[in-house]
C-alpha cells in the first residue's frame, strides 16, 4: 500500500479473555468480520502450541487474527512520508505551527514560529496532543489528556521462536516479541491514567511499574525459565473520554479537519485515519460506509454521546 517497508512482522495475533467477556468477544469478532477483518476462534490447544510458556487457565476464548502482527513505527511514518512526497507533497520537518489564521469563521493560514505564514483554505490539525492549544486559540475545546504510557522490555532467557502478539484481557496486558529475541510488555489497564506534559515527561518506566510487569508477565508466562527485565521506555497517549479519536470537521472553523486524540491505537487505524481525514478534507463525507465520519465527529463530546464499544469488556472498558 505504501511502496516500503514497515518493519512489519506477521507473527499473528492473539486475544484472549475470561469467561465473563466470551460472549463479549464474540460479538466484537463478528462486528470486525463484517467489516473484512479475518479473525477465528481458536482453542486452549492451539494457542498452547504457540505460546507454550503461558498460562491459559484463566481464559474463556480466544480469537485468533493470522494476518496480525506488529510494524515498526519510524519505518511506518518514514513510509507515508514518502508516499506523501510520491504523491506531491511537501515536507518541512523541524517547522512549528505557532497558530492557526482565519478570518470570518474559515481558515486563512498558518502562522510559523520564525514569524512567516502559509497561506492555505485547508488544514489538516492532526499533532497529536499538541493540537489541544491550537485549536483553543480559536474558542474550540479539544478534550484530550496526555498520558504517559510506559513499555517494558525483556529478555525471556530463552528462544521462544515467533511467538504472536498476545493481547491478555485477563490480566490486561499485551506482550509481543521485539526485536533480537526480547519480549515486549505493555499494560492494558488505562482506568487510572498518568497526566503528563508531552514537551517534559520521563521516558523511562518507573519502579513501581517495572514490579507490575514482573508480576503481571511472571503471572501468565510461569514457564519462561529465567527472565530478567532489559530496558524500558515511555511515550505519551493522547487520550479523549472515550478512547477513540475526533477525525471532524469544526464549527465555525471551515476548511479545517482535526485527526487527533488516537487514545494509543493510532497506529493500528491509520490506513482509514487517513481516508476519512482526505474525505473531510475534499467533500465532508465519508466515501467508505465502513468509516461513518459521524462516528468521530468533535460535537459527540459537548452532546454527551460519547463513541464506546457496543460490546464491553468487563474489566476493561478501555480497550477498543
Ligand atoms: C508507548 C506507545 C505504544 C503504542 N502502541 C500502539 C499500538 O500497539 N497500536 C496502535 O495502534 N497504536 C499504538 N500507539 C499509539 C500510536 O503511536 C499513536 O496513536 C499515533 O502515533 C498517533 O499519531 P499522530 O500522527 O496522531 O500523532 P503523533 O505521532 O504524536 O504526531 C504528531 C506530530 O505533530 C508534530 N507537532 C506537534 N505540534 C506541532 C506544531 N505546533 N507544529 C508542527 N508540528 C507539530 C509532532 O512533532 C509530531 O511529529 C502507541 C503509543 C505509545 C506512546
Amino acid at each position: 500500500m505504501l511502496g516500503a517497508d514497515i518493519g512489519f512482522h506477521q507473527t499473528g495475533y492473539v486475544v484472549g479473555v475470561g469467561p465473563e467477556n466470551v460472549e463479549a468477544l464474540h460479538a466484537s469478532m463478528a462486528d470486525q468480520r463484517a467489516v473484512g477483518v479475518r479473525t477465528e476462534d481458536v482453542d486452549h490447544t492451539e494457542v498452547r502450541k504457540m505460546w507454550p510458556v503461558a498460562d491459559l487457565e484463566p481464559f474463556g476464548a480466544f480469537a485468533w487474527e493470522e494476518r496480525g502482527g506488529y510494524g515498526d513505527a519510524y519505518q511506518t511514518a518514514q513510509a507515508f512520508a514518502g508516499a506523501a512526497r510520491r504523491a506531491g507533497a511537501r515536507l518541512r520537518q523541524g517547522t512549528t505551527v505557532a497558530a492557526i489564521r482565519s478570518a470570518g469563521g474559515r481558515v486563512t493560514g498558518v502562522e510559523l514560529a520564525d514569524g512567516t505564514t502559509i497561506a492555505t483554505g485547508h488544514i489538516v490539525l492532526a499533532a497529536g496532543p499538541w493540537s489541544v492549544p491550537l485549536l483553543a486559540a480559536h474558542g474550540a475545546e479539544l478534550p484530550i489528556t496526555p498520558h504517559r504510557e510506559q513499555i517494558v522490555l525483556v529478555d525471556p532467557g530463552q528462544d521462544l521462536g515467533p511467538v504472536p502478539v498476545f493481547s491478555d484481557l485477563v490480566s490486561l496486558q499485551y506482550i509481543r516479541s521485539e526485536g533480537a529475541g526480547q519480549l515486549l510488555f505493555g499494560n492494558s489497564d488505562l482506568a487510572v491514567l498518568e497526566p503528563a506534559d508531552p514537551d517534559r515527561y520521563s521516558n523511562q518506566a518507573t519502579a513501581s511499574f517495572v514490579d507490575i510487569a514482573v508480576d503481571k508477565v511472571g503471572t501468565r508466562l510461569p514457564g519462561l525459565a529465567n527472565p530478567a527485565i532489559s530496558s524500558t521506555y515511555a511515550g505519551c497517549y493522547d487520550v479523549t473520554p472515550d478512547f477513540n479519536p475526533v477525525i471532524s470537521r469544526v464549527d465555525g472553523l471551515d476548511g479545517l479537519v482535526v485527526a487527533a486524540g488516537f487514545s494509543g491505537h493510532g497506529y493500528k487505524i491509520s490506513p482509514a485515519v487517513g481516508r476519512l481525514a482526505a474525505d473531510l478534507v475534499a467533500d465532508g463525507v465519508s466515501s467508505d460506509a465502513d468509516i461513518p465520519a459521524e462516528d468521530f465527529r468533535l460535537s459527540r463530546f459537548a452532546e454527551g454521546a460519547l463513541l464506546t464499544s457496543p460490546h464491553p469488556y468487563v474489566g476493561a472498558g478501555q480497550m477498543r
